[in-house]
């Protein structure tokens, strides 16, 4: 798990506000989730043998005995809450959360046991319609943060459910022919969740599989339908993308589209968004057949990728410093702090707390990256006065009267913005 000192909660932060920006012109809302959630759910929607339930989950006891887990992913817990709060049946909704996700994972470069996601779910939309739109937002969103040339869409379709139970079946048929020959993973998924073998990383179990029955060969009419119209927008929008047969997402719930966006430039942890479509979800919870379509991105990996084109977000904490000097000074900046922000809302102004020299009280008025300081000495709190100097600008510093900084402060600012 990770510290996010300023610098990087304050990057999360500006990643977290372009997408909330984007999503919030296609008309999504955001939702808020708890981070807890009942053991069970997971082990139903997410599926007992895929690996965040295998082997990531925080899960314990509480007080009460009840086993319950950190949040590894968002959108079983979503769709609770959305069943819960009658938010489904005939209804369309389009959501969205941020928020801490939870994995007991072996931490490395771009993995952590806990880390950001924001995640959007779409509730009573069938059509592939909706299914571009996300991915046109997701488009849009890596666009506004200069990305969109460091990223790549990956799509596939896993068709329906009954099309994928053939496929399973004859895939469990071909490697049975094979299964001593098998990793030990892909043998006992097998029985498991046989899906899963393909995205094995063994050499021979990836040799036996060269041969073995496609996915495609079983999709059925409705989900080869809905994924062509999806590829005739992407093409007509100019979003590239490529096919590739192999993503099947680890999730059970997905049917139908799946899609990653991948980046060369973080090496083996590239993934940085993932989703599809989940039209059995709501139905595995006791609601009424509701489709569903979504994805989640990590803001960790997302972070990494917008650090190295080097678009940093302001840095600057104050618009103005207030330096003081003596203890009745310090006592008046207090003051006159309170009285500027009565007037001014807005303005970041952070005061110098303590002693200090005229010299590294002047430093630390730069490094806040102040565009004024104000000063306030023995002397100028005698006159009625306060001492006025630009750090931006080679101008002489001043004398201005206390009931006219505001005024000047805010020319002067609003100045140097033009
Ligand atoms: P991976 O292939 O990296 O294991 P995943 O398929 O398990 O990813 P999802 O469950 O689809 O990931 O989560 C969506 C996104 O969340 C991922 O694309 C990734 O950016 C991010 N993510 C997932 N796990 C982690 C983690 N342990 N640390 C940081 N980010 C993560
Ligand atoms: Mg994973």
């Amino acid at each position: 798990m990770q510290d996010l000192v300023p610098d990087r909660r304050e990057l999360f932060r500006y990643i977290e506000d372009v997408v909330r920006e984007t999503l919030g012109t296609y008309g999504y809302r955001e939702i808020g989730l708890p981070v807890i959630e009942s053991t069970h759910l997971f082990q139903r929607l997410v599926g007992e043998a895929t690996d965040i339930v295998e082997k990531e989950m925080y899960t314990f006891d509480d007080r009460s005995g009840d086993s319950i887990t950190l949040r590894p992913e968002g959108t079983a817990g979503c769709a609770r809450a959305a069943l819960g709060a009658g938010m489904v049946f005939n209804q369309v909704q389009r959501l969205w959360y941020s928020g801490p996700m939870f994995r007991y994972e072996r931490p490395q470069k771009g993995r952590y046991r806990q880390f950001e996601q924001i995640g959007v779910e779409c509730y009573g939309m069938p059509g592939p319609d909706v299914d571009c739109e996300l991915l046109l937002m997701l488009s849009r969103v890596w666009k506004a943060l200069g990305i969109d040339s460091m990223v790549k869409l990956e799509l596939n379709s896993i068709g329906s459910t009954e099309a994928r139970g053939q496929f399973k079946d004859a895939l469990v048929g071909y490697l049975r022919g094979f299964e001593r020959e098998l990793d030990a993973d892909s043998q006992r998924r097998l029985t498991t969740n046989p899906m899963r073998i393909l995205d094995s990383k063994d050499e021979r179990t990836q040799a036996i599989l060269v041969d073995a029955p496609s996915l495609e060969d079983y999709l059925d009419d409705a989900s080869v339908a809905h994924f062509d119209a999806i590829r005739a927008v992407l093409d007509r929008a100019q979003v590239p993308y490529i096919v590739n047969r192999g993503i099947v997402r680890g999730l059970d719930y997905y049917n139908k589209t799946v899609f990653e966006w991948t980046t060369d430039a973080l090496g083996a942890q590239g993934t940085v968004c993932g989703g599809g479509r989940y039209d059995g979800l709501i139905e595995e919870l006791g609601g009424r057949p509701t489709p569903g379509v979504g994805f989640a991105m990590g803001l960790d990996r997302l972070a990494m990728l917008v650090e190295t084109i080097g678009t940093q977000p302001e840095q600057a904490v104050a618009d103005v410093y207030l330096e003081s000097f003596g203890a009745a000074a310090r006592g008046e900046a207090m003051i006159l702090a309170e009285s500027i922000r009565g007037r001014e809302p807005a303005l970041r102004l952070v005061v110098h707390c303590g002693d200090g020299k005229f010299k590294a009280q002047l430093k630390k008025a730069d490094a806040s990256g102040a565009r004024v300081a104000l000063i306030l000495g023995e002397d100028e709190v005698a006159r009625g006065e306060v001492g006025f100097k630009h750090l931006r600008r080679d101008l002489p510093q001043e004398s201005v009267p206390a009931g006219d900084v505001v005024g000047k402060l805010m020319a002067a600012l609003g100045a140097e913005a033009n």
